[in-house]
């Protein structure tokens, strides 16, 4: 589902390169952790998934797309395949919980009859049946981000990415997060998620990918967050 060949990426000639010769594959379906301290090269792990910069050299592909060598026109379509979720949940504050996520439906040219149908059932999904008609600012951090999900799975991505989704919450509201994410994985979806959150690797005992200056330093598949 996902696959990188020998990627390097390097913002600046002069500094060390974010990433070095990294090569792994993510199997559709799986769980993953990206864990590594600041700076190792997580989110440009991301960026260059979503083509938001292109590699220095390397080959990256999500599911059929050729990402490295996608055509500009094309790009748009890699990014409905691949959902996202980020610490600070990124809603829109003036929309509330289902505008949110209808909106997102219809920037892509999803028919109001779907939209109509796929919201409810995705709210009820994360587990917010009942707050579709509240503002953001009245919702909970951990509802908030139930939200973030909501709108990231309402296309049925091939891929979610959820950068530190548990950032911003205490640690009982984590769990709850990470269950609604390995719930969403159960379904199908891949899931790689970036985190510091040692408990919650620890409990899950899924795939655990590190990174330390930019290069793969670990990869288990049943991993602990470790000594780092
Ligand atoms: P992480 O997400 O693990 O904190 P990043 O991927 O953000 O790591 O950063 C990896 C390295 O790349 C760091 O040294 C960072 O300073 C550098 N870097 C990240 N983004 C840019 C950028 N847009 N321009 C220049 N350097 C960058
Ligand atoms: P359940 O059987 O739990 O009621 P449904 O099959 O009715 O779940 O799915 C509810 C909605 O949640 C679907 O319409 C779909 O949009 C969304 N959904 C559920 N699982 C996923 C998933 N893994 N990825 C993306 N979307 C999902």
């Amino acid at each position: 589902m996902i696959s990188l060949d020998n990627v390097t990426m390097q913002y600046k000639a002069s500094t060390r390169p974010a990433l070095r010769d990294l090569s792994l594959e993510i199997d559709k379906g799986e769980f993953a952790f990206l864990i590594g301290p600041s700076g190792s090269g997580k989110s440009t792990f991301f960026r260059l998934l979503l083509k938001e910069d292109k590699p220095t050299s390397g080959e990256v592909r999500v599911g059929d797309f050729r990402v490295d060598k996608l055509p500009g026109r094309k790009v748009p379509k890699l990014r409905q395949s691949i959902g996202c979720v980020f610490q600070d949940f990124r809603l829109l504050q003036q929309k509330s919980v289902a505008d949110n996520v209808a909106f997102a439906l219809e920037v892509i040219g999803k028919p109001s009859s779907t939209i109509r149908k796929v919201v409810p059932d995705v709210l009820d999904y994360v587990g917010l049946a009942g707050k579709a008609d509240r503002m953001p600012t009245e919702l909970s951090g951990g509802e908030m981000q139930r939200v973030a999900i909501a709108r990231a799975i309402a296309n049925r991505p091939l891929v979610l990415l959820a950068d530190e989704p548990t950032g911003n919450l205490d640690p009982d509201t984590s769990e709850e997060i990470v269950d609604v994410l390995d719930r969403v994985n159960r379904r199908g979806t891949t899931v790689v998620m970036a985190t510091h959150d040692r408990h919650i690797v620890d409990s899950m005992r899924r795939r655990v990918l590190e990174f330390n200056l930019g290069r793969l330093v670990r990869d288990e598949d049943h991993g602990v967050y470790g000594v780092g």
